[in-house]
């Protein structure tokens, strides 16, 4: 075989998905993996597409099996294994060669690397790739920072690898520097809070309703059917339908209720309190996680003050089932919201311009947050560019309207049963202080001025001024 015309370190679930697709989609590709029995493993699994494979032993093999100038994908576990990757091939590359950084790396870092690169004559892309390990096999949804001229020269592999909505890549270049990473990064702070919320809308069926799985699991079916299509709802539906093969009993039954982070949600609600950005149904989502790891905590609190109200006893009646449905809705549309509020305040702030349209389109398919949703929303952001806040453009205004009264019926049913909804309570809670024109930071100023003469705005008279609290305040 000639030459290959892109290399990938990092033989992982997402590496190797990603260099079948690579090879699939026609470009030959030289792989490397630093633990070598998985590169041999990897090839022996190819296939068909061996041909378009060639499996190094060392980064110098796989640098000279590569055309300059040379695409190498990092394709490795986040943070220090990227790092040492980089120097790794350093003194291996040329002039003109691209290292392009593909995990989930924090932003920051990805803006680091980009410094420690300048005038090295390498070029450096920071990438987001969602989707998981079918779409890495398939079609990822591809989130591309770095300079506009660097993404050109690797467009065309990675939008053949990329997942089509309707015939369009879903891969853009989203901004220089960290905005690729920057933008993964919310993907995932908007994919807790879909999961959430999904899983406080099971947990008000289960605990509320006493429903099985499988019961609830055929709710969501249908949902998935009209405006919550979506690639997390149709998932849920399936998963709650399996059953354990060991027991047969619900999958989900037999799984313990303590979830996993790798950090990428805590980021974008970092990120969010650093901007100053209220993001609380990803804040919310966040910490639902790391609540839910604290498994032997909540059995005490069980324990200590008893768990949710008995279940009803009876089969919701259609009309709360829709309510479910609407504020689920609701909910969704106020943590993207938040999300895209993020990420107008970074573009703003890393200067980035970030096309919050094309975000949304290539969002439609490829990556785990991918949705029917996803499409108004492409449409909306083109229909009104300087839209401040997505509540605030009219068909979401529409939208909301409609649903926001099902929310809160949903929020107060599940407060007064003791089911526990922080993510849809806490989207309501932003909604409603979102619309509220004259809110109660007045008090607030007053106690920050009585407490630390911090001064405050008055309604009638411009200027700084100092209530009569007097000296002994
Ligand atoms: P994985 O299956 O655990 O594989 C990790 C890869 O990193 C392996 O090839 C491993 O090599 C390599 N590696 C780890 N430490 C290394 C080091 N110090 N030096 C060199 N290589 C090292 O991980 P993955 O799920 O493919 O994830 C890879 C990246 O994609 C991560 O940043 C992850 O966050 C991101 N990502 C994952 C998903 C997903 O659904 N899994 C989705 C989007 C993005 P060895 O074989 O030698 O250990």
């Amino acid at each position: 075989m000639s030459k290959a015309e892109i290399g990938l370190i990092g033989l992982g679930v997402m590496g190797s998905n990603l260099a079948l697709n690579i090879a699939e989609k026609g470009y030959p590709i030289a792989v490397y993996n630093r633990t070598s029995t998985r590169t041999g493993a990897f090839f022996e699994n190819a296939g068909d597409l061996r041909g378009n494979i060639v499996p190094c032993a060392s980064l110098e093999e796989l640098v000279a099996q590569i055309k300059p100038p040379r695409p190498i994908i990092l394709m490795v576990q986040a943070g220090k294994a990227v790092d040492e990757q980089i120097e790794g091939l350093r003194d291996l590359l040329a002039q003109g060669d691209i290292i392009i950084d593909a995990g989930n790396a924090n932003f920051r870092d990805t803006m680091r690397r980009f410094a420690e690169l300048e005038g090295s004559g390498l070029t450096f892309i920071g990438m987001g790739v969602s989707g998981g390990e079918e779409g890495a096999r398939h079609g990822p949804s591809i989130m591309v920072g770095g300079k506009e001229d660097a993404y050109k020269r690797v467009e065309s592999v990675l939008t053949a690898i990329a997942a089509r909505y309707e015939g369009e890549p879903c891969c853009a270049w989203l901004g220089e520097g960290g905005a690729g990473h920057f933008v993964k990064t919310i993907h995932n702070g908007i994919e807790y809070a879909d999961m959430q919320m999904i899983a406080e809308i099971y947990g008000i069926l289960r605990d509320g309703f006493g429903m099985e799985a499988k019961e609830i699991g055929a709710i969501f079916a249908r949902w998935n059917e009209g405006r919550l299509n979506s690639y997390l709802v149709e998932i849920t539906a399936a998963v709650l339908e399996a059953a354990d093969p060991v027991s047969g009993k619900p999958m989900v039954d037999m799984i313990l209720d303590r979830a996993g982070q790798k950090g990428t949600g805590r980021w974008s609600a970092v990120e969010a309190q650093m901007m100053g950005v209220p993001a609380t149904a990803i804040e919310s989502a966040v910490a639902a996680r790391s609540l839910s790891a604290e498994k032997e905590l909540r059995e005490a609190a069980a324990s200590a003050y008893g768990g949710a109200a008995e279940p009803a006893g009876r089969a919701p009646d259609k009309a709360f089932i829709d309510d479910l449905e609407l504020a689920l809705f609701a909910g969704k549309i106020a943590a993207y919201a938040q999300g895209f509020a993020v990420m107008a305040e970074a573009s703003s702030e890393f200067k980035w311009n970030l096309p919050m349209p094309a975000i949304a389109r290539i969002w439609r398919a490829g990556c785990i947050i991918r949705s029917q949703f996803l499409g108004t929303l492409a449409r909306s952001f083109e229909a009104d560019t300087k839209a401040e806040n997505l509540l605030l453009i009219g068909d979401f205004v529409e939208m909301m309207n409609e649903a926001q009264p099902s929310l809160r019926r949903v929020v107060s049913h599940a407060a007064l049963g003791g089911l526990p909804a922080p993510a849809l309570s806490a989207a309501l809670g932003y909604f409603d202080a979102f619309r509220q024109a004259r809110g109660t930071a007045n008090l607030i100023q007053a106690q920050r001025d009585y407490f630390g003469a911090h001064g405050f705005e008055r309604v009638d008279v411009e200027g700084e001024h100092h209530g009569p609290w007097g000296s002994g305040a």
